[in-house]
């Protein structure tokens, strides 16, 4: 059998051969003016790409090390947070924010929906003002997106600032950083932005420095103040994922060639394609239309047949890998990422897998049925 893989996962994500090659280049010491140069121009980059004027930084770390870093510079303890949590991601962000001691309350939207302002607004008017409010955009365990211009336009005039997780939208969606009032922006590296894991980036407004400066607790690694500092000079505090760095720098390239608005009309085509795919076979897509993520397609299968059950044989059989339900629909869900180095074939050759996968699990399944759906939705038929 062929060692070729087709990996769907919404996250870790395909990585174009230019940003490999990029990746291979000999390593550099990080406190050489050919980094500093590097790390400067990939912050100009990143800026674009996060739509914001604030300062910006690239952290050798997940995603979740972003998120903790958000965190971990604003929290001190006792401080009111509130958590909207649409799903698992939302949840890890509290979970996040009760670690470092946090008063946490949580606003839980039922999974496969959206979060909904009017009960933001009650929770806020019943218990608010709260220090901190904690988003999730893209809710990649679901495949929802959260509306955070709502959001950010009902905190702007308050003294709150909000943390925003954008680690599965940042490169594909059209994120407004500053226009939605985000006061910190978190992406990591093996989504959208077509890297390996390992590097995290997040935005800092001016709003959030002054509580940063305020903060009486010390971090280290995590430290955004080490981080500043640093980047006086085109620095980090620690040593960075040099590497990762290049491939960054590759990855930003790549994205503004194609033009942002090009990239998040891809997405949205490509979303499109994989729900009318899903569909047409049978599938229960767990996210309503209109509140769909452009980057990752959840749906159930139907009666009969395990999202398990398809998961393997399309590992097994065809090299394809999708991932499977997270938290409480872990075991129940199929979930196609189709974002960053991924092209509008890329999701039929998802759909033929699919249907295939199907087919051989027993279902009575229409051939060519996802494949026809998804090429009708490219094609606008
Ligand atoms: C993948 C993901 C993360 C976590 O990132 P890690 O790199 O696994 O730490 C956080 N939030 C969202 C929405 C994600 O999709």
């Amino acid at each position: 059998m062929l060692d070729k893989n087709y990996l769907y996962t919404p996250g870790p994500t395909p990585v174009p051969p230019q940003v490999a090659a990029a990746m291979s280049r000999p390593i550099i010491g990080h406190r050489s003016q050919e980094f500093a140069d590097l790390h400067g121009q990939i912050v100009e980059k990143a800026k674009i790409v996060f739509q914001t004027a604030n300062d910006l930084y690239v952290l050798t770390t997940s995603g979740t090390g972003g998120m903790e870093t958000a965190i971990a510079n604003t929290v001190a303890p006792g401080d009111r947070v509130l958590a909207l949590v649409t799903g698992n991601f939302g949840e890890r962000f509290a979970k996040i924010a009760g670690a470092y001691g946090a008063d946490v309350t949580r606003l839980d939207f039922k999974w496969g929906t959206a979060l909904d302002m009017n009960q933001v607004d009650e929770v806020w008017k019943k218990e608010g003002p709260f220090k901190l409010v904690l988003a999730t955009h893209n809710e990649t365990s679901t495949g929802i997106t959260n509306d955070i211009a709502a959001l950010g336009g009902y905190l702007a005039n308050s003294q709150a600032l909000l943390l925003v997780d954008a680690v599965s939208s940042m490169g594909a969606m059209n994120i407004r950083t500053d226009e939605w009032h985000v006061d910190i922006m978190v992406t990591g590296s093996q989504k959208a932005l077509m890297l390996p894991p390992g590097l995290a980036l997040v935005s800092v407004s001016s709003k959030a420095w002054s509580t940063i400066e305020a903060n009486p607790e010390v971090r280290f690694y995590f430290s955004l103040l080490e981080a500043r500092k640093s980047f006086g000079k085109k620095n980090t505090p620690w040593t960075p994922a040099v590497s990762l760095f290049y491939g960054l720098d590759a990855a930003l390239d790549m994205l503004l060639a194609e033009g942002l608005s090009n990239v998040f009309k891809r997405h949205a085509r490509m979303a499109k394609a994989a729900r009318a795919g899903a569909k047409a076979l049978g599938m229960q897509l767990l996210a309503d239309d209109s509140i769909a993520s452009h980057t990752v397609t959840a749906a159930l299968p139907g009666a009969g047949v395990g999202a398990s059950d398809l998961s393997n044989i399309l590992q097994r059989d065809m090299g394809v890998t999708f991932a499977g339900g997270q938290g409480q629909l872990k075991g129940r869900l199929l979930r196609i990422g189709h974002m960053g180095y991924c092209s509008e074939l890329d999701v039929i050759t998802a759909m033929a897998a699919l249907e295939m996968a199907l087919y051989k699990a027993g279902v009575a399944v229409d051939l060519g049925a996802g494949v026809r759906a998804a090429e009708q939705a490219l094609l606008r038929i």
